[in-house]
């Protein structure tokens, strides 16, 4: 039991702070491995009916809350679940020894087997298999949902939150606190684009349990027992002595709410359009038109400015249904991002036609670029396929230190780079950005990454590439300042910390931004480069 007044240490993520109940999130039960029963064939059979009948009745429920389109799709499900041939495969199975939640996922595995190579069928299959799962779930008596409450305001406490896990955020969320994960973990992308107070890489949280109250106190970077919002760390504050920040400040974003958001800040267009978010738990290909319809809509909302478009990022911590990448033991090294071109060259080429065709329809001007590029060879690959697929701005994350060494090559073949800190952290100190223990590696404020990234802004102005950072450095208004003494001509934040990064990129000059820059680059340290540039930016405010 921790006591009252107990801090416990993190990462802070964003600038508010809450105090709230605390809800520890079980983990997702994972579903018992394939079985024999033990003689009862009755008995399965009973189980199996009733679990298909409970699942029945969820999707109903879903259903219902879907609205018209969506519940056709569930109406199908539900006709499949309850399909007489499906259920005499499964007896079959229980016959031949299978347990009830076996045999009906082998049920299943069967029918897919008979229907392959009719493309209807298998654009559902991915759901049918979530029915399978579902109705062994039930048979287990587990649940495969995270249940967070709906009402009330809670501080959630889990180990840490996969994206899919992230949208089913409710509105009771009012605070975030994982065990693992670090700053650049998509729990910390997600609450600071919502603007959740959260806490991540906090082991010690391991020893919250319900009904704890708790302080959510991200600029302290902690978690106090029994905290009250007056024990709060008071953020650095900058005072704006021009109108216009010193390079414009644009805003990441994933969905259209998000860019509806956005557009309420003072965000001078978007730098990340992350697509992919669109499609976490899309189990089959959205259409060309589908995603011209949706792009057009983000466009449409987006703040004023460029909008610059990232191509499908799946893989690693961002899995997508409906891609299949098979399972690698290092996905993080493995196929992902711009790799994906080798086996699904045509879900990428759809992606840049229908933004083309959203491009026309919202009248807005768009920049594409593609994740995870590493050499140059994909880089002028990208360059031309997006060049022939429509009228955008053109350009690479950089994100891999490989395509570091050969960005000046590519001049004349690219408009632009961004630069992706949380990737290229990852990358540069081969510290993967999932593991809560190496958190401080993935500190933006490191020394090796200060100096790399002074090396990019360098070659890319150099080759007359337009250079931008749109990692979640990008969202620290002190970082910022230093990005801009780099030399990077925009910086991307978190929507929620565009006002905050504007104000402190207008309380300097371009040659005080410089100054804070080369401060950092004094420090040994991630902590003493940080302070050395707080110190500096301090000196700075008080002439
Ligand atoms: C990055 O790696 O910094 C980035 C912006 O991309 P993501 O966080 O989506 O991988
Ligand atoms: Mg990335």
């Amino acid at each position: 039991m921790l006591d009252s007044g107990t801090i416990l240490t993190g990462m802070g993520v964003g600038l508010g702070s809450v105090a709230a109940e605390v809800f520890r999130v079980r983990p997702v039960a994972s579903l018992p491995k394939a079985a024999k029963h033990s003689g009862d064939e009755a008995l399965e059979l009973e189980s199996l009916k009733t679990a298909i009948a409970a699942v029945s009745l969820e999707m109903n429920d879903l259903a219902e809350k879907a609205g018209e389109t969506s519940a056709e799709i569930f109406e199908a499900l539900i006709m499949l679940l309850e399909d007489e041939e499906l259920f005499e495969t499964a007896s079959a199975q229980i016959s031949q020894g299978w347990n009830a939640g076996t045999a009906f996922i082998n049920a299943v595995e069967e029918y897919a087997d008979i229907f392959a190579g009719d493309t209807t069928f298998e654009e559902r299959l991915n759901d049918i298999r979530d029915l399978a799962r579902r109705v062994a779930a039930s048979i287990a008596g587990i649940s495969l949902g995270l249940d967070i409450p709906t009402t009330g305001r809670f501080v959630i406490v889990g180990e840490d939150f996969s994206p899919a896990d992230t949208a089913q955020f409710t509105q009771a969320v009012v605070g975030v606190v994982t065990i693992q994960g670090g700053p650049t973990s998509h729990t910390a992308i997600i609450c600071r684009s919502k603007s959740i107070p959260a806490v991540v890489s906090c082991q010690q949280a391991k020893d919250l349990v319900d009904g704890m109250q708790v302080l959510v106190d991200p600029v302290g970077d902690r978690v106090v027992v029994d905290g009250q919002e007056s024990d709060i760390t008071e953020a650095l504050s900058f005072i704006a002595k021009s109108e216009d920040p010193i390079i414009p400040v644009r805003a990441n974003i994933g969905s259209l709410e998000d860019a509806i958001a956005a557009s309420a800040s003072a965000a001078e267009g978007v730098g990340l359009f992350r697509t992919e978010l669109l499609y976490l738990s899309a189990k089959t290909q959205p259409t060309k038109q589908s995603q011209a319809t949706s792009y057009t809509e983000i466009l449409k909302a987006a703040p004023a400015g460029p909008i610059v478009v990232r191509t499908i990022d799946a893989g690693s911590d961002k899995p997508v249904p409906f891609l299949d990448m098979g399972d690698e033991e290092n996905p993080a090294l493995g196929v992902r991002g711009f790799r994906l071109i080798e086996n699904h060259r045509d879900f990428i080429v759809d992606q840049l036609e229908s933004l083309e065709m959203a491009r026309e329809q919202s009248g807005r001007e768009v920049w594409v670029m593609a994740p995870m590029v590493s050499t140059y060879s994909e880089a002028i690959e990208f360059a031309a396929l997006a060049r022939e697929s429509g009228n955008f701005k053109v350009g690479i994350m950089v994100e891999t230190p490989s395509i570091v060494y050969q960005i000046a090559q590519l001049a004349g073949a690219l408009d632009f780079i961004s630069v992706g800190t949380n990737d290229l952290s990852q990358y540069l100190f081969a510290a993967d950005r999932m593991n809560p223990s190496l958190g401080a590696m993935l500190n933006p404020w490191q020394p090796a990454l200060l100096r790399a990234l002074e090396q990019i802004a360098a070659v890319s102005q150099e080759a007359g590439v337009s250079s931008g950072v749109c990692g979640e450095s990008a969202s620290d208004p002190a970082f910022a300042v230093v990005l801009a003494g780099m030399g990077f001509q925009s910086v991307s934040s978190s929507r929620s910390q565009v006002g905050i990064v504007r104000q402190a990129l207008s309380s300097v000059t371009k040659e005080q931004a410089k100054e804070v820059f080369e401060a950092a680059l004094t420090g040994l340290d991630a902590d003493q480069a940080k302070s050395a540039a707080l110190a500096a930016l301090a000196a700075i405010s008080a002439k």
